[in-house]
């Protein structure tokens, strides 16, 4: 098996500069990129422009930004396999990475696999129809774009993030509807008084949307009242899922400690250590607060740095 100082699992924003500080470092890691878990260069893949990645003044397309990444951490030396990890091993050192069709053992290991937002099977809501065309799962990340200003706009969720995101977007759509297919939030008292008492916030009690429809962009929305059975087609602009995340950690089999929502846990406050020595997280696997591109390759950094520092205090130097 090959062995390697640090192997670094995702290839988005927090993989790949973790990825470039550890081969300037002249650690040589060898990066897995992810086939089936997602497409290499992580979430940005899947958007067109990103208009709050710092430096890029005119904003800049996922697919190009996360080139660019991908060959500044290839420039200084990483290796990259484009496959999945389908286990790893980390009950004893050196740990053991199993890919799909190769494996290999590392001193240190940083994970960054993502989080992945959950959407609906909704009719017009897939690649296929409207996703990225007024269909989105980031209000932070999409909810300045021209096309939704000064429209009706539908949040789907019922919780804390559902609120958030609609009282974000009231900057921007003239009004915004929460569909929630219950009678009541789940959202946290204070958040859901916020919701219901914002002017511009509506909320659409015991509701669903089942169908997305438009032409080039989202238009309008089939809305169905789950305990009447009525439906009726609504003026919209954009619909935003905001039902959760899913961090990717299935293949660590309860390894490595983490939230109740899955996410993993960074034992040293303000550092990227996790519940086993040697083993780093950055990004949106461990965040389930900020999830942006900037914050991820922010603690993709981190993690490289307390991965050199880490080995260095273990004596095993480049
Ligand atoms: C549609 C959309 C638009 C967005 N727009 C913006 C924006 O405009 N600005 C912004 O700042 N943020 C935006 N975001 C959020 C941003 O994309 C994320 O916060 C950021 O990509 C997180 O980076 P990451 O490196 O933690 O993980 P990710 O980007 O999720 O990358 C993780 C990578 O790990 C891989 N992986 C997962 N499991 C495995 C495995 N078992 N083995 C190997 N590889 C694995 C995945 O395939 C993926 O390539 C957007 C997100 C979405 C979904």
């Amino acid at each position: 098996m090959d062995h390697r100082k640090v192997i670094i699992i995702g290839s988005g924003p927090a993989g790949y500069t973790a990825a470039l500080y550890v081969a300037r470092a002249n650690l040589s890691p060898l990066l897995f990129e992810g086939f089936f878990s997602g497409p290499a260069g992580g979430q940005l893949m899947t958007t067109t422009d990103v208009e709050n990645y710092p430096g890029f003044p005119s904003g800049i397309t996922g697919p190009e930004l996360m080139d660019a990444f991908y060959k500044q951490s290839q420039h200084f030396g990483t290796d990259f396999l484009r496959e999945d990890v389908t286990a790893v091993d980390l009950s004893s050192r050196p740990f053991k990475v199993f890919g799909s069709k190769n494996s290999a053992t590392c001193d240190a290991l940083i994970i960054a696999t993502g989080a992945t937002a959950k959407k609906l099977e909704i009719p017009g809501a897939g690649e296929d129809g409207f996703w990225q065309k007024g269909v989105t799962a980031c209000a932070i990340c999409d909810g300045a774009i021209p096309i939704f200003r000064d429209k009706e706009l539908y949040v789907i969720g019922g919780g804390d993030s559902a609120v958030e995101e609609a009282v974000f977007l009231t900057k921007y759509g003239s009004k915004v509807y929460i569909v929630h297919r219950r009678d009541k939030l789940r959202a946290s008292k204070i958040m859901a008084e916020r919701a219901l008492s914002h002017p511009k916030v509506e909320i659409l009690w015991d509701s669903v949307i089942t169908k997305i429809e438009g032409e080039k962009v989202v238009g309008s929305v089939m809305l169905k009242n789950v305990k009447s059975g009525e439906e009726n087609s609504r003026p919209a602009a954009g619909v935003f899922f905001a039902i959760g995340h899913k961090p990717n950690t299935e293949f660590l089999k309860d390894q490595l400690e983490t939230n109740e929502l899955g996410y993993l846990l960074i034992k040293k406050p303000t550092t990227t250590y996790t519940s086993i020595d040697g083993v780093f997280a950055a990004g949106d696997v461990q965040d389930p607060r900020y999830r942006q591109a900037i914050t991820a390759a922010g603690s993709g950094c981190m993690a490289a740095i307390d991965t050199e520092r880490w080995l260095g205090e273990e004596r095993i130097e480049s």
